[in-house]
């Protein structure tokens, strides 16, 4: 009989990427993919361990699985497994299978051997880093016109406030011939936008360089391979660093009419004293120099940041100076975090934690000032003629339209009565009721 396998995913593109990739190869081994609450035989958690609340969430769904089926096989993959490799004794009852990082390329093999030594005590794969970037590859996503691929995984950057170099080790950047591949082969099946996604995608290729290496890889070598592939029309990138963006890689992406002029340049703070005890490494200004120097290269990019409230010894005048920074630069998007403390980070033993309900205030002002801005960009749009990738129908305010995204990555709603899924449709935006979000 065919086994019944219910993949739940937590946390970030990178994962959710992963969790697609897996899936796919339980399907061509035969599986049937059913729904979570449906009763499977085996449940694959993809876990994250971005904030406390992504841990809650990851040991929840855990212990759901288990409620399921008690005898079913639950897996648990992904960072809150390998963050907490040796705290795991509390979901010892509900764990069957536990897959490193770099590990989840043999899910199929490592589901084989469990069965056949069920009887067996639980058996704990080997979750050590390795050194080789793991090799899964995706041909297609659960979205029909957009698909991520993550280029790169790990991080070496180190932020205090950070686990993520812990829990999933240094950069291993995928070769780009292997890229180029598994994009050639979604773009044969009919997908039109690509997003390069990774944990430190600025990173793209630093390990793939030795000293003496005669050709140079690196992200913008990756980004020209996947322009010239045919089918492909429009690439996007993942969070950048605003180091990555020189002269030289602004003038040459703004070349390729592929590009979109959508940008996440993740800003984490505008105070300078708090960028250093981020251990981020810019400044502000630098920060503000690298977003006109997108602003001078494409017309009226999109730019979203994340912004963090309440670090540790961030003051009134500290959080007053990021405020006003994030105010000056006029971002298209920008996502408010509170700073969450994580165990095992050198920002979790740092004076002066500050209180949640100053971490809310503030949160909550930079929440409307980035709606303001959010608006302030949206109407700069009105009375353009924008291209949308078509995604799906939708009825809004109860007539049938059209959905997709414009190449800045807004929102818009087409009065259309047929399916123009996967189409990219010129369209005057009229009005600003015609971005929805
Ligand atoms: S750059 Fe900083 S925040 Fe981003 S993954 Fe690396 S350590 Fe974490």
């Amino acid at each position: 009989m065919m086994k019944k396998v219910a993949l739940h995913n937590l946390g970030c593109k990178v994962n959710a990427y992963e969790t697609e990739a897996m899936q796919e190869m339980l399907e061509r081994e035969g599986y049937e993919i059913v729904p979570f609450r449906e009763g499977a035989d085996i449940y694959i958690i993809n876990t994250c361990t971005v904030t406390n609340i992504a841990d809650r969430k990851s040991r929840q769904m855990l212990h759901r699985a288990r409620k399921m089926n008690p005898d079913a096989i639950v897996v648990a993959a992904g960072c809150y497994v390998q963050a907490q490799e040796n705290e795991n004794h509390t979901l010892d009852s509900c764990i069957d299978i536990v897959i490193g990082n770099n590990k989840k390329q043999d899910l199929i093999s490592i589901l084989n051997e469990y069965e056949a030594k069920r009887e067996a005590d639980k058996e704990v794969i080997d979750i050590n880093h390795t050194k080789e970037y793991e090799n899964l590859s995706l041909s297609r996503t659960g979205e029909h016109t957009r698909a991520y691929i993550k280029v790169q995984d790990g991080c070496n950057q180190f932020c205090s406030y950070c686990i993520i170099p812990f829990a999933r080790g240094r950069v291993r950047s995928r070769s780009l011939e292997d890229v180029v591949r598994e994009v050639t082969a979604l773009a044969e099946n009919g997908y039109k936008e690509v997003v390069l996604t990774g944990i430190h995608l600025s990173s793209y290729g630093i390990d793939l360089n030795g000293e003496d290496a005669a050709g140079k890889t690196g992200l913008l070598e990756l980004i020209l391979a996947v322009h010239g592939i045919e089918g492909i029309e429009r690439i996007r990138l993942g969070s950048l660093e605003p180091r990555i963006i020189t002269e030289e890689f602004a003038k040459t992406i703004a070349s390729l009419p592929k590009m979109c002029p959508h940008f996440h340049l993740s800003l984490q703070s505008g105070c300078d004293a708090t960028l250093k005890r981020m251990n981020r490494r810019y400044t502000s200004s630098e920060y503000y120099q690298k977003c006109e120097l997108l602003r001078k290269y494409f017309d009226n990019p999109a730019l979203t940041t994340d912004v963090i409230v309440g670090f540790p010894g961030e003051t009134e005048e500290e959080f007053e100076q990021s405020r006003a920074f994030v105010d000056k630069v006029n971002f298209y998007e920008t996502h408010i975090f509170k700073y969450s403390r994580r165990e095992g980070t050198r920002a979790a033993v740092m004076d002066n934690q500050v209180p949640e309900q100053i971490k809310t205030l503030r949160s909550n002002r930079l929440i409307k000032l980035g709606r303001e801005k959010q608006e302030k960009y949206e109407k700069s749009l009105v009375g353009k003629t924008v291209e949308v990738l078509v995604e799906e129908p939708a009825v809004i305010d109860g007539r049938e339209r059209q959905v997709g995204h414009t190449k800045e990555y807004v929102r818009i709603a087409l009065d259309a009565e047929e399916n123009l899924q996967n189409q990219i449709v010129k369209v005057q935006i009229d009005s600003h009721s015609q971005i929805i979000h």
